[in-house]
């Protein structure tokens, strides 16, 4: 039997009509130009400032390719769209840059909510949060840095690691699985060892609480490896995200301004060499572990695919997920799912106003280099031309 095939376009895109097909397309050939986005983004942001309302121009076009809802009611809708061709869904509340102890609250609450969401509902099989949802960053670089906290700040670190703590419990006793993502690397450490302290009293019984590893850190394959030793030793499952990394720039921006070793691998070629390891390490020694690969990267999906048949591991084994993001990559997440993998899509949600920075990340990310027409634009093209001959 094949493994996949992620050149089969009528499956990635069998969930949009010939509308929303064409409305996919457009929207990536204006986010293909990079005159376009930073037009958008001055818009945007200038609509911000002015308190101009202007949720109903984003509403039908990038919001709806790349967020599931403005609340979780809406996004459920989403997700059944995607359950229809057993494509899962991760409800991710996409709210940004809070600071003070009353969003940290509510944050939590929306977090338990999806928690709650989720529960018994086999199409959407994990949750998901940030540790700076719920805990200010500043904060978090002190307790990284080992530097002493005041007062204040000693009280608002034990009702961050409170929450995280009811968060972590709140799954647990729904057995909803719950990935935690990882942040920048003058944090990471903080976040670790909360992560692991959430693993060692949850993940005894099945995987509950996944920690997030970067292969794009030089450093994380070994902190797998200690990681599943320890969780091991305590007869706990290491459960487990991997992706490559998000912040390469400002990683590297910051090493250099403040003139410590760069953090990240030294090449892409390294990165990928890295992420693949960690893959097969984790595959190797798949009775303790569960694993989530969250990537975009189709080699990277067919090596997971590849390895697990290797080693005799079902498809539809629930110890390994692949993900992607909501509104890209459809031709891997339902390809995949089509073959019999197990797929979730983080399928982010939140009030226009408060989810645009992820909206704009999204379309920056989209936006082609040197005019060249961008993978998804690509992908949609192939399937328009398919389905005008067919
Ligand atoms: C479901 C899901 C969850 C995610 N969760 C997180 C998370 O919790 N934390 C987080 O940080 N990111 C997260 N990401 C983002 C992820 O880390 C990557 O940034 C993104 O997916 C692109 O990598 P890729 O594997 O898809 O594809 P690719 O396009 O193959 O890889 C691009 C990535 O390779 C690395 N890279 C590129 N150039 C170089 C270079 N010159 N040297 C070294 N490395 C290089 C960078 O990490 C870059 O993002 C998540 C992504 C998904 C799909």
């Amino acid at each position: 039997m094949q493994t996949v095939n992620f050149e089969n376009t009528e499956v990635a895109f069998s969930h949009k009509d010939n509308r929303k097909l064409n409305q996919s397309y457009w929207l990536f050939r204006i986010i293909g130009s990079p005159v376009m986005v930073k037009l958008g983004a001055f818009m945007v942001n200038t609509a911000l400032t002015l308190r101009v309302p202007f949720g109903w121009m984003i509403r039908k076009n990038i919001f709806a390719q790349f967020c599931g809802g403005t609340n979780i009611q809406e996004s459920l809708k989403s997700a059944e769209i995607l359950a229809q061709s057993q494509v899962g869904s991760i409800l991710d509340y996409s709210v940004e840059g809070k600071e003070d102890e009353s969003d940290f609250e509510k944050t939590t609450l929306e977090i338990i909510a999806t928690i709650e969401a989720a529960k018994d509902k086999s199409f959407i099989p994990f949750s998901v949060f940030k540790i700076t949802g719920v805990c200010q960053f500043s904060l978090l670089e002190k307790v990284n840095a080992g530097q002493s906290l005041s007062e204040i700040e000693n009280a608002s670190w034990v009702a961050a690691q409170e929450r995280v703590h009811r968060i972590c419990f709140e799954a647990h006793q729904r057995g909803v699985a719950l990935f935690i993502d990882a942040e920048d690397s003058w944090i990471q450490d903080a976040i670790d060892t909360l992560v692991e302290s959430m693993m060692l009293e949850f993940n005894t019984k099945s995987p509950i609480v996944y920690q997030t590893i970067q292969l794009y850190r030089h450093d994380r394959l070994n902190y797998l490896k200690q990681l599943h030793n320890k969780l091991k030793s305590h007869a706990c499952f290491t459960a487990v995200k991997l992706v490559r990394g998000a912040y390469m720039e400002k990683e590297r921006k910051r090493a250099a301004e403040l003139n410590y070793t760069d953090p990240i691998q030294p090449t892409k070629e390294a990165t990928d060499r890295d992420f693949n390891a960690a893959i097969a390490y984790a595959l190797d020694h798949i009775s303790d572990f569960a694993i989530c690969c969250g990537s975009h990267n189709e080699e990277s999906s067919l090596m997971l695919a590849l390895e697990m048949e290797k080693r005799g591991i079902e498809r539809s084994d629930k110890r390994v997920f692949f993900a992607q993001l909501f509104g890209m990559s459809d031709h891997i997440s339902y390809n995949l799912s089509h073959a019999g993998y197990n797929v979730a899509k983080y399928l982010p949600y939140g009030p226009i106003k408060e989810v645009m920075p992820y909206l704009l990340r999204r379309a920056q990310e989209n936006t082609s280099v040197k005019g060249q027409t961008g993978r998804e634009l690509s992908l949609i093209l192939k399937e328009k031309q398919r389905r005008k001959l067919g």
